[in-house]
């Protein structure tokens, strides 16, 4: 059993920074789990936590059965990988991969074999003689990852392992390490500030914000039921549109728009009420001609993605009625802006898009 559980855990620095703010978390046995979150929210914290490498202020962790709280790092059976990898530059592969089997006075022999066979399942065999220094980026991560791997622990502990690799490096290594993370089964604790990789990578991924969880759930359930505006925000390779609208029947207003009340949202609000409204840039329409009742905007900037551009438009309140020369119509809703003026950005298939 290695299900990771933290409740109330609470880290406040020397200085009085509150990194962790009585956070209450529960991971799976085997899972492939990842901390989600932007730059300063505590995300290294709690993987140094649940490492041991941080002593907590308050509250607890448990792996498997087993109360890890004061337990020193050594003892947690617990393998971290660092976002700078931390390799011995003046070791070489094998000793690198060797290390912690060292420390935990393995004899040499089994050791080398160990560390060839572990080396073997990462590609690295023609490599065991080199030195950090005479490796790729790549295969600098490949060497950190198997010096975690080597004693066979029961948590994988991963701040950022891709984010020292440029793109297409990222990707190939991305898929590398969910095959591997799929044969291993370890519980895996994957860090990162990137959206996109937490949601390829994750079987379920804890969104964080200032010390705190902001929500939980799979890959989906995140991207298509945000807990939160703050969720909302962060999740999504462009960010979800979100603006103020009141409910009106079955219409919600936005600005001078009517738009349909999306059909999860009837039952779950009243007449009347005031709420965000949030909807994905790539689930609206977009038409050069103003369409009756849609969201109506001037065209700001028009970036080409590729496959698709994500159109910009200007969209005024309620209160300021100049002309308007394109519309965003909404499957699932729009925006729009109870006073001045708001944003909203449409994703439009390529020839669709407004002449720049
Ligand atoms: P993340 O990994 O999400 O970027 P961190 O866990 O590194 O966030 O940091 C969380 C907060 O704790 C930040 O405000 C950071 O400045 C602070 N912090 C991190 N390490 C220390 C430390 N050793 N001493 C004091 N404050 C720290
Ligand atoms: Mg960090």
């Amino acid at each position: 059993m290695s299900a990771i559980t933290m409740r109330e855990l609470t880290k406040v620095y020397p200085g009085g920074v509150r990194a962790l703010d009585a956070l209450d978390l529960e991971i799976a046995d085997g899972e492939f789990f990842a901390l989600l979150g932007p730059s300063g929210c505590g995300k290294t914290t709690l993987l140094r936590t649940i490492a041991g490498l941080e002593i907590a202020s308050g509250g607890s962790v448990h792996i498997g059965e087993r109360n890890v709280t004061n337990l020193p790092p050594g003892k947690r059976d617990v393998a971290m990988v660092f976002q700078d990898y931390a390799l011995f530059p003046h070791m070489t592969v094998q000793e690198n991969i060797a290390y912690p089997l060292r420390i935990k006075k393995v004899d040499r022999r089994s050791r080398a074999d160990k560390a060839a066979e572990t080396a073997d399942e990462l590609g690295l065999s023609g490599l065991l003689a080199r030195r950090p220094g005479q490796l790729s980026g790549g295969q600098q991560q490949r060497v950190a990852l198997a010096r975690a791997m080597a004693c066979h622990p029961q948590v994988f502990l991963l701040d950022e392992p891709l984010s020292n690799l440029d793109a297409r490096l990222r990707l190939e290594a991305r898929t590398f390490l969910k095959r591997l993370q799929r044969e291993l089964g370890v519980t895996t604790v994957f860090v990162t500030h990137d959206q996109a990789e937490a949601l390829a990578l994750a079987d379920r991924i804890a969104v964080m914000e200032g010390g705190r969880i902001r929500q939980v759930g799979t890959p989906t359930e995140v991207f298509r039921r945000p807990a939160n505006t703050f969720v909302a925000g962060f999740i999504g390779s462009t960010p979800m549109n979100l603006v103020d609208a009141q409910v009106d029947g079955d219409e919600l207003t936005v600005g001078r728009a009517r738009l349909p009340l999306p059909d999860d949202a009837r039952g779950q609000v009243t007449d009347g009420e005031r709420l965000v409204y949030g909807v994905r840039p790539e689930y609206l329409d977009y038409s050069p001609t103003p369409v009756p009742g849609a969201l109506t905007g001037q065209v700001v900037v028009v970036e080409n993605l590729g496959s698709v551009s994500l159109v910009s438009l200007d969209v005024p309140g309620d209160d300021t009625a100049d002309a308007a020369d394109a519309d965003a119509t909404g499957d699932g809703g729009t925006a729009g802006d109870g006073g001045g003026r708001t944003s909203v950005q449409v994703v439009v298939a390529e020839g669709g898009e407004p002449e720049p």
